[in-house]
């Protein structure tokens, strides 16, 4: 589909369970595009999908509201600025399977290259997430335990797609509970959450971090030029350490020894922004903890306030002339 000025966008009232076989979620205000009518069903595409569902035009009726959109975007109240651009439907993923094949006898590289597409496609999701079985005992009644009933459900999706509906770390429990979908998963964690466009952007810059690792293989060219890398070999650093990341310390269980590799975050709260991450060493990301890297310096700048010894140290380590 190349021509989406035409084309009118829905979105499901609340989370249900599609595809009649194996099941699987249609999530709650996921904004789904309409890629054809028939007399008495239309072919959706919802946003964090990859493939069109068939919905009869009663259920679409009944069960679905109709989303405003212009010429460039497509309004809806659950997405950061309450509006995607319509070209983020039509975006694909990063494709790396000339890269796989290439190093498919490297052991390293082929587990990396996995590494960066799940960081950069899938959201972390949640162990407590409603399976479909259990919510469909939830909507049966056959549930009986109630305390374990009340725990069913989480609003974040497990392994989903980045795009799918942000859910803000200020939805409570209690909303959750009181929400029509309610125990089906709504959605992923908002800092979790990046659009296709800023998904592919994520796997280059991983992908380019790699290949500028100490020790890392050359790229061939004609995959390199295809991808748009930009590789500087032996420059990539782990920012709080400032050492240039050595790929061959990468063991293959992450990290259970010193120096592996980690996803870092610059600063949490951000979230996954491709000038957010890096690969950093696993040591490094424990010690920086939950906080960003400002807020750690705010805390050095705190314990040297009234501590001379202290702020001695800062100007012969930054090499301060005051
Ligand atoms: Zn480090």
């Amino acid at each position: 589909m190349n021509n989406t000025s035409e084309t009118e966008f829905v979105a499901p009232k609340k989370s249900t369970i599609i595809n009649s076989g194996k099941g699987e979620w249609l999530t709650q205000m996921v904004p789904c595009l309409i890629t054809q009518k028939l007399i008495t069903a239309i072919y959706i595409l919802p946003f964090d999908a990859e493939k069109t569902i068939l919905v009869p035009n009663e259920e679409i009726e009944k069960n679905f509201i109709k989303l405003e959109r212009d010429d460039t975007y497509v309004y809806t109240e659950n997405y950061p600025n309450k509006k995607i651009e319509i070209a983020e439907f039509l975006i694909k993923k990063v494709n790396l399977k000339k890269l796989k094949k290439h190093f498919e006898d490297n052991q390293i590289m082929t587990t990396l290259i996995e590494k960066i597409e799940t960081d950069s496609y899938k959201s972390k999701g949640n162990n407590s997430v409603c399976k479909i079985l259990e919510y469909k005992n939830f909507i049966e009644g056959t549930v009986v335990d109630n305390s374990k009933l009340k725990r069913v459900g989480d609003p974040i999706y497990n392994r989903r797609a980045r795009h799918s509906v942000p859910i803000s770390k200020d939805y409570s429990r209690e909303d959750y509970e009181n929400c029509c979908s309610f125990p089906a998963p709504i959605g992923i964690r908002e800092e979790d959450f990046a659009l296709p466009s800023e998904q592919n952007k994520i796997c280059i810059e991983l992908l380019e971090q790699v290949f500028n690792s100490v020790n890392a293989p050359d790229c061939p060219k004609e995959i390199a030029d295809e991808l748009g890398l930009k590789i500087n070999k032996n420059t990539h650093t782990c920012k709080w350490c400032g050492e240039l990341f050595n790929i061959e310390s990468i063991n293959q269980n992450y990290c259970e020894k010193e120096h592996t590799l980690n996803l870092c975050h610059r600063d949490p709260i951000a979230g996954t922004k491709a000038n957010n991450i890096y690969f950093g060493h696993c040591s490094c990301n424990r010690e920086q903890g939950g906080y960003s890297e400002l807020e750690r310096l705010m805390q050095i700048c705190r314990l040297s306030k009234n501590k001379e010894e202290y702020k001695n140290i800062i100007k012969k380590e930054l090499f301060l002339d005051i």
